[in-house]
Order: C-alpha cells, then structure tokens, then sequence
C-alpha cells in the first residue's frame, strides 16, 4: 500500500503538466493525437456523422473549451458554431487557429475552376471567399505538426522532446502517404470531376486533379434551382466522368443531377472524416479513403 501511494505521488505532478487540448475537426484531432502521443488524447468536438459547418455543442463540450489549457481548430472561419465557447474563455488561454497560422497555404473558392465555368450557369459562388477546407492539402498538416508540437512545448516544457519526436515521425508518415496518393491519383488528373459540396480545393490543387464544380457552396448550403439548373446542363454537356456524393448529405439529389447524362455516380467522400473512427490514424484515412474513391471511380 505504501508503495502505491508513493507511485502515485511521484507520478502525478508530471501527469498534471500535460495539456488538457481541445480540437475541432477529426483531421485536426488526429494530428494533436500523433504529437501528443502516449502522454495523453485531445478531445474532439465534432460529433460522428455531423456536418463541419452546421453543428452545435453539446453545454459539457462548451465548458470543455472553458476549461481547456489548449484549443487547436481551423479558425471561426470553418466552425461559426465555436465561437461563443471561446469567447468565454478567460482572457490569455492558449489557442491555435491553423487557417491563420505562419506557413500555411491558403486560397480562396474557385480558384482551381476552369475559365468559363461562371458562364454555365452557377449562381451565388463566392469565388474568391476564403476556402478554410485547409487540411486536405497534406503540405498544410505537415506544417501544423510542427506548430502543434512547439505550442504543446511551450505550455509544457517538460515534454518538449516528446512532442517534437512524435511531430516528426508523423511528418514522415505524411510524406510516404502523399507520395502513395499522388501514384494511385496519376491516373486520373485528366477526368473531369464534380464533387457534392466545395471542399476539395486543397486536396485537387495539391494533386493536380480536375473539378469542374460542385452541387453545393464551400459551406455546404442547400444549392437552389438556378444552380442545379446549372450543373445539370453541364453534365449534361458531357466530359464530367464522376460525381460524388458526401457521407453527411443524402445522395438522392447527385443521383438524380446524374440521372440518364451518362455521368458516373462514385462513391460517398468524407472530407471531414465524420465517418471515421476518431484517433490519431484517422488523417491517413482521410485523405487514403477520398483518394481511393475519386481514383475507383475515375479509372474506370
Ligand atoms: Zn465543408
């Protein structure tokens, strides 16, 4: 009995110096997890099945944002529904805001759409807005590891060497991933995709793919008429190979656009990993599993 309790004493001061963090997304939190290793597990805010941009906290996850040592998210320009739990954070705690964070690459909505794509009929795009679908672009998780690991350092110096060890060994797993992804997505840099909602930005810019559009805008609104009228005549204008639907979104609405225009439909993409099982594998498996189902699809 002794012995326990002076293993306990002994354990505890180090255990209390780990940061109690806070994330947003499945991507993020699972790059928190890889960092923080074995010291301890981030808790992750979204719920299974729900949707980035339209979601709200439960009243124990928004004291949990209180009361944390440490949130790392996208930034208010994803998650519009995190905003009053952090401003109820005391003035000072520490947060890291990826989107706006030193050396990540931003761009903006339509960027990567061929000329001409506002002449065939999309209303109310936002080109140009801001795109905050930042970590499917894996340049960008490469550089938040780094972020990530210096902030947990800062707050708990201790571990320091631990953070930045794991930090770097997940850069190297997301360097033999993106080279696994950009040979299975060759292939199909020529098709002409269509994705349900606009969040593929990142991830086509980085692999060189081609998305001729979206059903939905980059924050996942209902599309209206005048829009889907649009898509519509362009699949049925032919050369769009696939369109896809999303996990969150019922599919009836991308099968019925595809209905008889020869367009294929893929399978559902998951572009917040909501589907997936939380925990530190669950970035590879977000990216591997978008990738997988656009290259399924496409080469046929
Ligand atoms: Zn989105």
């Amino acid at each position: 009995m002794r012995y326990i309790i002076t293993f306990l004493l002994t354990a505890t001061p180090a255990l209390a110096d780990v940061p109690n963090v806070v994330t947003d997304i499945p991507p993020v939190h699972a790059l928190v997890a890889q960092v923080m290793g074995d010291l301890g597990a981030p808790e992750l805010l979204l719920a299974k099945g729900a949707d980035e941009h339209d979601f709200q906290l439960k009243p124990s996850q928004a004291s949990a944002v209180a009361d944390s040592d440490l949130v790392v998210w996208i930034g208010p320009e994803l998650t519009p529904w995190l905003d009053s739990a952090m401003a109820s954070r005391p003035e000072g705690a520490a947060a890291l805001a990826l989107l706006d964070a030193e050396g990540t690459a931003r761009r903006g909505y339509g960027a990567a759409e061929p000329q001409g794509a506002e002449e065939s009929g999309h209303d109310g795009d936002d080109h140009g807005a801001e795109d905050p679908h930042a970590w499917l672009d894996p340049d960008n998780a490469t550089v938040w590891l780094g972020l990530i690991a210096t902030e947990l350092a800062r707050l708990d110096p201790e571990n320091a060497v631990t953070y930045e060890t794991n930090a770097a060994a997940a850069v190297d797993g997301i360097a033999a991933l993106d080279a696994e992804l950009a040979a299975l997505l060759a292939p199909v840099r020529d098709k002409s995709l269509v994705t349900f909602h606009e969040a593929f930005g990142y991830f086509g810019d980085h692999y060189g793919l081609k998305l001729a559009g979206s059903v939905a805008l980059g924050d996942a609104s209902s599309p209206g008429a005048a829009r889907l009228a649009g898509l519509r005549a362009e699949l049925e204008a032919g050369g769009v190979v696939c369109l896809f639907p999303e996990v969150q979104h019922d599919p009836a609405l991308v099968e019925q656009l595809a209905e008889g225009t020869g367009v294929r439909v893929g399978g559902a993409l998951d572009p917040v990993g909501s589907s997936l099982e939380a925990g530190p594998g669950a970035y590879a498996a977000l990216l591997g599993g978008i990738a997988r189902t656009i290259a399924d699809c496409a080469a046929q």
